[in-house]
């Protein structure tokens, strides 16, 4: 495989990407800076065994915005089907998927070369729900195999994390899954993950500035092309008033925090196929991934010092155990410490509303975070909801992941921890 610019197509293919562009453009007007700023590699695969090239129908992006062209892919795809593809990945990048992923940071030896996991095509396909289904509905043409949410059973509009805890996307997940035979879905990149993949150059592409410049004047074109045609695609309109008015919910930072806490300490890929799973006889012939390492041990250290807002403590903690649950963290991997200048005992629940909170006096973080290290067993991770008003001791606990949910703006979080800013006049 050789990487190639623009000018090795020869003439008609390069006429042929071109026009896809445009049309890319005429179907989606808003986006037209966007598909601009992809910037074109070709991956000459002509040297390489036929049996070993990579799959790049799907166009695939990275996280810099380039887009991968190869010259087969693009002889063999339409013109319209190529501009579905390009608007299809530009709502990649738009849509922070790379970013959202929920699988944690990849191993350094993990990606290239290796035909993507179990859990990383299950997040292309919740990431290409989110997309498709505002696409297919104001587009003419739409590729065989695309993932929406209707092809997979789910409602429309929701989230890919949404899509990613309906379709399973860990083992213990409640739902049981929808998820269709692993291998017939196509890859869409590093644009899609995160992930490194063998075919990304590496080379500077658009950086954050040029990233939120471009997220921006598409917001704007939306809702212009709203005021005066009024016909864009409800998903799009959310996401445009989202950037325009950046008002992020707490809820939706604190999910995607503890997501991630819980898959960096869960280690990254955890699902094999060397083991059957045991519920391989009940998923109608779809051999599923059995999970290798156990589910990681969280727990929570509630502030439940005189200073604190009970409303807005018992809200935060059923947000998090509603994360937890839908990964597969329940009851027996959950523990709760209550802490005001000293910790209580931990307590098992089984909903937020079970939580008894004890304390009401002065404050000290610092006596819940050793009372949760002295556990056993022991937690890798431990979720802090505090206002902030406290010592904190000098380093984490050593060996645990520490998520701290600041109640109050004013309040302080050490360093070694993970802020994520709750505030009731941020909630959505
Ligand atoms: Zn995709």
């Amino acid at each position: 495989m050789i990487l190639r610019p623009l000018e090795a197509l020869g003439a008609e293919p390069r006429r042929k990407w071109a026009a896809a562009r445009v049309w890319a453009a005429h179907q989606s007007p808003y986006m037209a800076s966007a598909l601009l700023a992809l910037d074109p590699v070709v991956v000459d695969q002509s040297g390489d065994p036929v049996a070993g090239r990579l799959d790049l129908r799907a166009f695939p992006v990275d996280p810099a915005w380039h887009v991968y062209l190869d010259p087969e892919a693009v002889a063999a795809t339409d013109v319209a089907l190529i501009g579905f593809w390009l608007v299809h990945q530009v709502s990649h990048l738009l849509r922070h998927h790379a970013d959202r992923c929920p699988l944690g940071a990849p191993d350094a030896t993990s990606t290239a070369g290796r035909a993507p996991s179990a859990e990383e095509q299950v997040w292309n396909m919740a990431a290409d729900a989110e997309i498709n289904d505002d696409l297919v509905a104001g587009s003419a043409v739409v590729p065989e195999h695309a993932v929406t949410p209707a092809a997979l059973g789910l409602a429309d509009s929701l989230t890919a994390e949404d899509y990613w805890d309906a379709l399973g996307g860990r083992e213990n997940a409640p739902t049981p899954p929808h998820r269709p035979a692993a291998a017939s879905g196509h890859d869409c990149g590093s644009g899609c993950d995160g992930r490194r993949r063998s075919w990304d150059s590496g080379k500077p592409g658009l950086g954050t500035l040029g990233h939120t410049l471009i997220e921006r004047d598409v917001a704007r074109r939306i809702e212009e092309h709203r005021r005066r045609y009024g016909n864009v695609p409800a998903g799009w309109q959310r996401w445009a008033s989202e950037i325009l008015e950046p008002v992020i919910s707490w809820q939706r930072l604190l999910a995607s925090a503890v997501r991630r806490g819980v898959a960096d300490v869960a280690g990254r890929v955890d699902f094999t196929y060397r083991k059957p799973s045991r519920r391989s006889s009940v998923s109608g012939g779809v051999i599923l991934p059995s999970l290798r390492q156990p589910l990681p041990k969280v727990a929570m250290v509630l502030d439940t010092s005189g200073s604190m807002d009970d409303h807005l403590l018992e809200q935060s903690l059923a947000e998090v155990q509603g994360v937890l649950k839908s990964m597969g963290v329940g009851r027996r991997h959950l523990r709760i410490i209550c802490c005001d200048a000293k910790a209580f005992d931990a307590q098992k629940v089984m909903a937020a509303s079970d939580v008894t909170l004890l304390g009401g006096g002065g404050t000290d973080m610092g006596a819940g975070l050793s009372k949760a290290a002295a556990l056993r067993p022991r937690p890798d991770l431990v979720i802090v909801l505090t206002d902030g008003h406290t010592p904190w001791p000098g380093a984490a606990p050593p060996r645990i992941r520490v998520i701290v949910g600041l109640m109050d703006p004013s309040g302080s979080v050490p360093a070694w921890a993970r802020a994520i800013d709750i505030r009731p006049g941020r909630a959505a």
